[in-house]
């Protein structure tokens, strides 16, 4: 199918790479409609602080004429680095400069940011995506929880790590890394001390199979992810204990670490999300379909450990857009696009699956502090 003769593209999933990805097909003048299980304010009640980088994240921003409105919310003093044994030593730490290549933002703010261009008549919110059925003239009708149904030319899944869009081009599922966090949250105001402690940026409390990972959003809240080694199940049993029994527990599984780290926990107050962390195959590929594609974590998900996830998701949405630019025959399109993505995320899921292994390893905030101090 040429280019020219499509008539409509579904991209199913509004997170940040579904987003970006329509609003550069909408600059290329492709009719597309982005369909999204959630409501407009989804995105902002939905993680944190992401680290946007130059080489790949921002530059989908730039080429959809975004990237000065990505710069007014962007914290270029959010880099500050601080490694921490769990003795509470401060290893390393780092003051950002001027203005780094990896600013951070709040995922709500980007995903704000990227919505306010797309076209509201481009965007189906409730749309929660149930199945598809191929049709005879090569297009696919799309069925949706609600018993709405749309017909489509090309059905691109930007639907995340439990993607149903990617069983219809591989086997691959997600698997569980063996690591669970625990997300909390403290107001930076009413805790001026660990403010202090956390710094504009990042904090690495790193110690075997534990850890303790702070970040400074940029809503007054400080989140941590209070992360360990845990059997799949285990996971539910803190999920069940009321908000003082889950710090009390935490403290307790926590109390050989240092008295400042451990304010995360003490001070959080109740906005508590348990999360699993996955992994797809690194290295997944598949075969190309004439009309289905994935991007994001729907095509590699990966353990958020290098911070590339959302970079990936948004430089798949530009690798895919540049592709729609460059060529003409669909099929041409989504092999050239699924090759470029394949080659880079093999790099970064390996990246991240390494990091995971020397977060939660015995020297890990001794082997993360060499490697920064490698990079100065
Ligand atoms: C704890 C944690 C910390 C992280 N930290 C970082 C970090 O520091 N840096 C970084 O780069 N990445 C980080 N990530 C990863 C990052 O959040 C993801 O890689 C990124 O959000 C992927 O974007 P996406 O658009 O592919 O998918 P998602 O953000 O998952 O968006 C998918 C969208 O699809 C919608 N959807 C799902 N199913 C359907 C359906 N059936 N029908 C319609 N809509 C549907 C969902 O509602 C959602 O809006 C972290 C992840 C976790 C879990």
């Amino acid at each position: 199918m040429k280019k020219q003769d499509l008539k409509h593209i579904a991209i199913i999933g509004g997170g940040p790479g579904g987003l970006m990805l329509g609003l550069l097909l909408q600059r290329q003048g492709l009719p597309f409609t982005i369909f999204e299980r959630g409501y407009k304010t989804t995105n902002s009640d939905r993680g944190g602080s992401l680290d946007i980088h130059e080489e790949s994240g921002q530059l989908p921003l730039k080429e959809a004429g975004i990237y000065d409105d990505f710069r007014k919310y962007a914290r270029y003093e959010g880099e500050d680095t601080r490694i921490v044994r769990k003795d509470g030593t401060i290893l390393y730490d780092e003051d950002a400069e001027d203005e780094g290549e990896r600013p951070e933002i709040d995922r709500g703010k980007l995903c704000d940011i990227i919505i306010e261009q797309i076209h509201p008549e481009h965007m189906k919110y409730g749309y929660q995506y149930e199945k598809m059925i191929p049709q005879k003239n090569g297009q696919v009708e799309l069925i949706f929880e609600s018993g709405a149904t749309v017909m489509t030319d090309l059905v691109v899944g930007a639907d995340g790590a439990f993607s149903k869009i990617r069983p219809y081009l591989t086997t691959a599922e997600p698997e569980y890394t063996g690591i669970s966090m625990i997300e909390m949250n403290s107001n930076e105001n009413e805790h001026p001390d660990l403010l202090k402690f956390n710094k504009n940026g990042k904090v690495m409390g790193l110690g075997g199979d534990q850890a303790i990972l702070g970040q400074r959003n940029g809503d007054g809240r400080i989140m941590a992810y209070i992360s360990s080694k845990m059997s799949y199940e285990r996971l539910d049993d803190y999920r069940n204990l009321s908000l003082d029994e889950l710090k009390a527990t935490l403290l307790n599984e926590f109390a050989e670490w240092g008295t400042e780290i451990k304010k995360y926990i003490a001070y959080s107050y109740d906005d508590i999300k348990f999360r699993r962390i996955y992994k797809l195959p690194i290295g997944l590929t598949w075969k190309t379909q004439p009309n289905i594609t994935i991007i994001g974590d729907a095509a590699h998900l990966m353990s958020p450990f290098a911070g590339e996830g959302v970079n990936m998701a948004l430089y798949d949405a530009y690798l895919l857009a540049e592709s729609f630019k460059t060529y003409d025959n669909l099929s041409e399109i989504l092999k050239v696009y699924e090759q470029q993505m394949f080659e880079i995320t093999e790099v970064h899921a390996k990246e991240s699956q390494d990091n995971l292994e020397i977060f939660f390893s015995e020297n890990g905030a001794e082997i993360m502090t060499e490697f920064f101090t490698g990079m100065e």
